[in-house]
């Protein structure tokens, strides 16, 4: 494999109604950095039906190019449709990198590429990185139950390709009016190539829990001691307007829904204030809400390693100092 004929950082955009993914804006800051550091063109792929007006949204973010595939076959995600389109654009123009976001689509896709191009697939990254000389990606995540960070390389092959978690990367502040080039494909694809059919949408009709959308976090953890007791985190969390979080032992004791876990098995969280009581601060719970604006503990052991982490901590009793919490903002 000649790596020489390899080059540019490759986003695949991932697009829903019309909408393109927070997380796909985030890789093309991330991909954005590599691509400069490369000298290299940075290109958002593009696969969907009515999707071509996306295109322009695509370069304020920061992309050079956009690969389209714009077909009434690609209307809903199937795995071997886009499958299909991404390696028709891959084999075609040979990207050096390709960024997914980490998402059910992205794992998917991503996973589906990777067994037919012959290289590999690092996921759930959360640092990105590339040699400026060789174009060595290195691509990092949390390991061992969280406690390293593992860099993983693919030395032998080309492109490399990497699934980043939501929430890790920023997006770059778009620059209205910025231009690139638009390079439209197309595939000879027919309808019963293809093994999915997509027979109906069902939409939910409960409101999912987004907590990597919300401001206020208010994280409960083990410390709680049941059911009965977490339901202070829920009324912290309301007297906030904020959503509420959990440790995973919280979630595998049945108080609340897994939408709800913070952690590496859990969610990604960034909110501007994030409280976690009575959850003793776990690495694997750490690197879920580490870069929250303002993490305020509460604990009743000094020692609880959630005080390393923490701007603001509480040593104390959550079922004394909560309450009062709740009567003061409801005051303020
Ligand atoms: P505990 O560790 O039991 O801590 C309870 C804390 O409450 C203690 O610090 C105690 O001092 C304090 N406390 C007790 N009573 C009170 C009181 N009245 N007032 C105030 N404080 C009190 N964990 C996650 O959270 N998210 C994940 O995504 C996740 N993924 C994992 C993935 C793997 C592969 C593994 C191995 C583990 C994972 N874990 C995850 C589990 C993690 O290691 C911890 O076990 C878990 O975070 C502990 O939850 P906790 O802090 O609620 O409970």
């Amino acid at each position: 494999m000649d790596f020489q004929d390899y080059k540019d950082i490759w986003v695949f955009i991932e697009e829903k109604d019309g909408v393109i993914a927070p997380v796909s804006l985030e890789l093309l800051g991330a991909g954005r950095k590599l691509a400069d550091k490369r000298a290299s063109n940075l290109a958002g792929v593009l696969i969907g039906e009515n999707v071509k007006n996306l295109a322009s949204t695509i370069f304020e973010y920061g992309a050079d190019i956009v690969y389209v595939y714009d077909q009434p076959i690609f209307k809903h995600y199937r795995t071997e449709s886009f499958m299909k389109a991404l390696l028709d654009c891959s084999n075609k123009y040979k990207p050096e990198i390709i960024l997914y976001g980490a998402t059910s689509t992205g794992k998917d896709l991503a996973s589906a590429v990777a067994t037919d191009l012959p290289t590999g697939l690092t996921a759930d990254t959360t640092e990105l990185d590339v040699e400026e000389e060789t174009g060595l990606l290195l691509a990092s995540r949390p390991a061992f139950g969280g406690n390293i960070m593992a860099t993983i390389l693919c030395k032998k092959y080309r492109p490399q390709m990497a699934t980043v978690r939501a929430k890790v990367m920023k997006a770059l502040t778009p620059v209205r009016g910025r231009m690139g080039k638009v390079i439209e494909e197309n595939i000879a694809l027919a309808e019963e190539d293809i093994r999915t059919k997509v027979l109906e949408i069902v939409k939910e009709t409960t409101k999912k829990v987004r907590i990597d959308e919300a401001d206020i976090i208010v994280a409960g953890g083990k410390g709680l001691g049941s059911a009965e007791g977490f339901q202070i985190i829920h009324r912290l969390a309301e007297t906030l307007g904020g959503v509420v979080g959990a440790s995973r032992d919280v979630v595998e004791a049945g108080w609340v829904p897994h939408a709800h876990q913070v952690g590496q098995a859990g969610v990604t969280v960034t909110p501007k204030i994030y409280f976690a009581i009575g959850i003793s601060g776990a690495i694997q719970h750490i690197v879920g809400m580490k870069n929250s604006g303002l993490i305020i503990a509460i604990n009743k052991d000094s020692e609880a390693p959630i005080f390393e982490s923490c701007h603001y901590g509480i040593v104390g009793d959550a079922f004394e100092i909560v309450p009062i919490l709740i009567e003061e903002f409801k005051n303020a």
